[in-house]
């Protein structure tokens, strides 16, 4: 019988890993299979150009993996039984039922946090997902061009949402809630280059504002003000699906997978886990933050550990970092800075349209890397070493000292 791969989700982390796998390992023994509830990819960082009235172009699933060997499953994952080594799903084009796997891969992603905050499940907006963003977008064609914006959480995601809106939709009035200082993460000189285009596309910027309550035309702050809002779009914070924990896996408080440095689950050695929904601790000691670049290193870490581990040869070692933030400011305007190896934002960071152009040719990069999984790796493929199921015995340790490897975020 051969060995049964399964991997769970196909987004930046998933499709990535199933298209690297498949070119590594040998079909004759190895059978993957990639679980997604939409047949397309979707660009999630293209999300808040959606909402805001911008195109998508939509990738099949079906096409990416066309001659990958990657068995394309489309259903919605309910349940993983770790015991019996089955993943449950539900009726999608494919049909639900139970899946086995001997290894799993869970890259499921993340949503938008809704339960946090009163209001907010039932009357906000937000851009993590493709319906979402698209109910956003009929939201603000309703609003014919006037009306008022407001957008929770001056992270990344809400400093694009709030300028692609302010941008594209410049009738409307945008107003950006900010816990702290507006970008506090930024560098001195980003954080001034926000607030110059802030004041540029007239979005008006509430900052140590906390908000408590979200109605159907207002958001509650905690110092007592009530904002009048026509749309409130929620992107402060992301969860992650609780099937994992309902598993039985380990996870952290907030449910994200708890894994070595391999991205193999410490409570599950046959389950792996990558991108948004894994825990992984970077190099500098610290978690990495949920990104696209997250997606890539730690689904490249987790391709070299099931690559070892079923050949029974080293296991590579990924640089697990953030390198920085790429921030669209609109079309036209962009912050790009680097961290250090604290995660601190670097002094130095470049802004305007050059930062603009890099962040869209960003874009169409990981678009095009996740389009095409099976590039630029080793076409060998390689058998399995031994009996499939005797795999966690002959398992190689972790291999720390071996060369780095670079990922492709
Ligand atoms: C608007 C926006 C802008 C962003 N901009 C940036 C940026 O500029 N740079 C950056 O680094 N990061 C950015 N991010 C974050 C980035 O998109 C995520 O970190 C990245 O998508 C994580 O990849 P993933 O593979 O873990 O999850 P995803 O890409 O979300 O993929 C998860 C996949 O699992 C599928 N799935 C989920 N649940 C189920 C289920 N129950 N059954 C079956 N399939 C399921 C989904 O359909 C999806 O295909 C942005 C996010 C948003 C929302």
């Amino acid at each position: 019988m051969k060995h049964r791969i399964v991997v769970l989700g196909a987004g930046y982390a998933g499709t990535y890993v199933a298209g690297n796998l498949a070119r590594r390992l040998s079909p004759a023994d190895t059978e993957i299979t990639v679980v997604n509830a939409v047949p397309d990819f979707v660009e999630r960082l293209r999300l808040h150009q959606v909402a805001a009235g911008g195109q998508m172009e939509t990738q099949s699933l079906a096409d990416i993996f066309a001659g990958t060997g990657v068995r394309l499953h489309l259903a919605r994952v309910t349940a993983v039984d770790p015991e019996r080594q089955v993943v449950i799903t539900v009726a999608g084009a494919d049909g639900g039922g139970e899946l086995g796997y001997d290894t799993l891969l869970y890259a499921l992603g993340s949503h938008g946090d809704d339960r946090s905050v009163p209001g907010v499940a039932e009357h906000a907006f937000d851009v993590a997902a493709r319906p979402s963003a698209l109910r956003l977008r009929e939201r603000l064609d309703g609003l014919r061009g006037s009306g008022k914006v407001v957008v929770v959480g001056d992270g990344l995601t809400g400093i694009e949402t709030a300028t692609e809106i302010a941008e594209s939709r410049p009738g409307l009035s945008v107003v950006l809630v900010a816990r702290g200082e507006l970008g506090a993460q930024l560098s001195a000189g980003a954080r001034s280059h926000l607030r110059r285009a802030c004041d540029r596309l007239g979005i008006t910027v509430l900052e140590h504002t906390s908000v408590e309550a979200v109605e159907a035309a207002r958001v509650l702050c905690a110092d007592g003000a009530a904002v009048a809002s026509d749309a409130t779009v929620w992107t402060a914070g992301f969860a992650v699906n609780p099937i994992a924990a309902a598993a039985g896996l380990e996870v952290t408080g907030n449910g994200r997978i708890v894994v070595d440095r391999t991205m193999r689950s410490l409570s599950h050695p046959n389950v792996y886990a990558a991108g948004d929904s894994v825990h992984a601790i970077g190099d500098n000691g610290r978690p990495l933050p949920m990104s696209c670049a997250t997606a890539g290193y730690t689904g490249m870490q987790a391709i070299k550990a099931i690559v070892g581990r079923l050949t029974a040869s080293k296991i590579g070692h990924v640089k697990l970092g953030y390198p920085g933030n790429h921030i669209s400011l609109g079309r036209q305007d962009g912050i790009l800075h680097m961290v250090d190896h604290e995660g601190g934002a670097k002094p130095r960071y470049m802004g305007g349209r050059k930062a603009a152009r890099i962040k869209a040719g960003i874009l169409r990069m990981s678009l095009w890397a996740n389009s095409h999984p099976t590039f630029c790796m080793p076409k060998r493929k390689r058998h399995l070493a031994g009996a499939p199921d005797l795999f966690a015995a002959r398992a190689l340790p972790y291999a720390p000292d071996a060369p780095a490897d670079k990922a492709v975020a």
